[in-house]
């Protein structure tokens, strides 16, 4: 049976590649996506934003998840990046899916995903909701307040309802205590009120907060969660499901691996003491940022330059790029405040870069592609001298980017080009393995990257980031 499921699984991982146009490229490192940014540049000719997803890195940390947590089945939170193609990925390797709107909602119903691998994770539900989840049997949803269970009872009483509770680190580079999450204190009288109201209460959620630095929190909420179920068993409530949020950083170099494997070392060891093996509760986590962050990587263009002179004399080069913080620097730079990081590709369109232009640094503002003054997505970055149509590379650009995107300006911030690659390295874990056909094609053709753009482009599982569409693909 297990070999059977491996298959399947090899030829629906295989499915989605072919179906995406991906290409092989040699490793899933920044000097393969480099490569396969350096054949859409040349071969289409494109002069705009636009993004390389690694399909093979989605499966790489698919695959890094379940050995290192093997008890905690992933439910991708959509939110984090709708793109079609990693979703079906996900939905491939067998993960769920955390959906905060109907429009995800109708994403993972887009991709077939069964219900049981679906958690409505939104604690304060819309009417339109309410319908969409009675027209489609959404099984699992959360709640933290008296008003939500209301609705819930008036709206959709067959909702399996999770209560989360709060327990966040402050340190967190997205805090999500403030808005959503009950406190411990308020747990009896939420528990009372669902009996009340005839509600089952199967299960506990809880956040920490995007980008968790302090792993010890993860204990203290699962020690909370377990308090929670203690609480729900003596109200009658037949409790099944622990839902440990998310809040995970991806393993992509020695800070964030520790970080990683100790947030998991930290979460085992509270399971085992508080959820031990056995003992009947189905655990899931919600990671976003984990899958995302490092799947996907930004390539903007140089648009135009000048000369610019500080308040203090120094003189420093203006760069303006062809996305900004109206764009997919919008949460990162503009609400957080994280400086990106960056590197140069020089265009294949234009001759090599002389000694001089390659050489020395410069201190630079970068520019985002609105009228806005405070449209900065660098304020002192440093590089060589760049041309107009070089471009600039950011890597880890998966996670809370072009899934927030604006339309400011009607630059169409929210549609960049993208392509596909995966590394067969990535997808060793799967056993048995073998190149789709379409990607074996391209690979003996050399890197055809051009023309999985163009089917990128022309709609293959949808063109673009945005939600916008209601045919249910994101
Ligand atoms: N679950 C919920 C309810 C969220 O609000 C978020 C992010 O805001 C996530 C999961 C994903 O969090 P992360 O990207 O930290 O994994």
């Amino acid at each position: 049976a297990a070999e059977a499921a491996a298959a399947h699984r090899a030829s629906a991982v295989s499915a989605v590649l072919q179906q995406y146009g991906a290409l092989q490229v040699a490793s899933g490192s920044a000097a393969g996506i480099a490569d396969a940014a350096l054949g859409m540049i040349g071969g289409s000719g494109v002069c705009d934003t636009f993004y390389v997803y690694d399909l093979g890195e989605v499966a790489r940390l698919h695959a890094t998840w379940l050995d290192t947590m093997p008890r905690v089945a992933p439910f991708y939170a959509v939110k984090c990046n709708p793109e079609p193609g990693m979703v079906a990925m996900l939905n491939a390797l067998g993960a769920g899916f955390d959906c905060a709107s109907v429009q995800e909602l109708k994403c993972a119903a887009a991709h077939n995903v069964p219900q049981d691998r679906v958690i409505f994770a939104n604690p304060c539900k819309r009417p339109a909701d309410f319908r969409y989840a009675r027209e489609n049997g959404v099984e699992y949803t959360t709640f933290d307040c008296v008003s939500e269970l209301e609705k819930i009872a008036a709206g959709y009483p067959a909702f399996k309802c999770v209560l989360r509770i709060r327990c966040d680190d402050a340190d967190a580079k997205i805090n999500l205590g403030l808005k959503y999450g009950a406190d411990l204190s308020d747990v009896p009288m939420l528990l009372g009120m669902a009996r009340h109201l005839g509600l089952q209460v199967v299960g506990v959620s809880f956040h920490v907060g995007s980008g968790c630095q302090n792993v010890g929190v993860y204990a203290d909420a699962i020690a909370a969660a377990r308090e929670a179920f203690d609480m729900a068993a003596s109200y009658g409530f037949n409790m099944e499901l622990l839902d440990i949020g998310g809040g995970f950083t991806a393993p992509y170099d020695e800070p964030s691996a520790r970080l990683f494997y100790q947030t998991a070392g930290v979460i085992n060891g509270a399971l085992a003491a508080c959820f031990p093996e056995g003992c009947g509760v189905r655990i899931i986590a919600e990671p976003g940022r984990y899958f995302a962050e490092t799947s996907a990587t930004l390539f903007t263009t140089i648009l135009g330059q000048r000369a610019s002179c500080g308040a203090d004399g120094q003189g420093f080069r203006d760069y303006w790029l062809s996305d900004g913080t109206y764009g997919s620097f919008r949460i990162q730079v503009a609400v957080d405040g994280l400086e990106p990081s960056y590197s140069v590709l020089r265009s294949p369109l234009l001759p090599p870069p002389t000694a001089e232009e390659d050489c020395s640094l410069l201190a630079c503002r970068l520019w985002g592609n609105s009228d806005r003054d405070g449209d900065v997505v660098h304020k002192a970055a440093l590089l060589p001298a760049l041309r107009d149509g070089d471009w600039l590379m950011f890597p880890y650009a998966g996670a809370y980017t072009i899934c927030a995107a604006s339309n400011y300006g009607g630059v169409c911030f929210t549609q960049p080009l993208k392509v596909f690659v995966y590394s067969s390295e990535a997808l060793r874990d799967l056993g048995g393995f073998d190149l789709p056909a379409a990607a074996a094609a391209a690979a003996a053709a050399g890197l055809d990257v051009a023309a999985a753009a163009a089917a990128a482009a022309a709609g293959v599982g949808g063109s673009c980031g945005s939600m916008s569409d209601d045919t249910g693909s994101c």
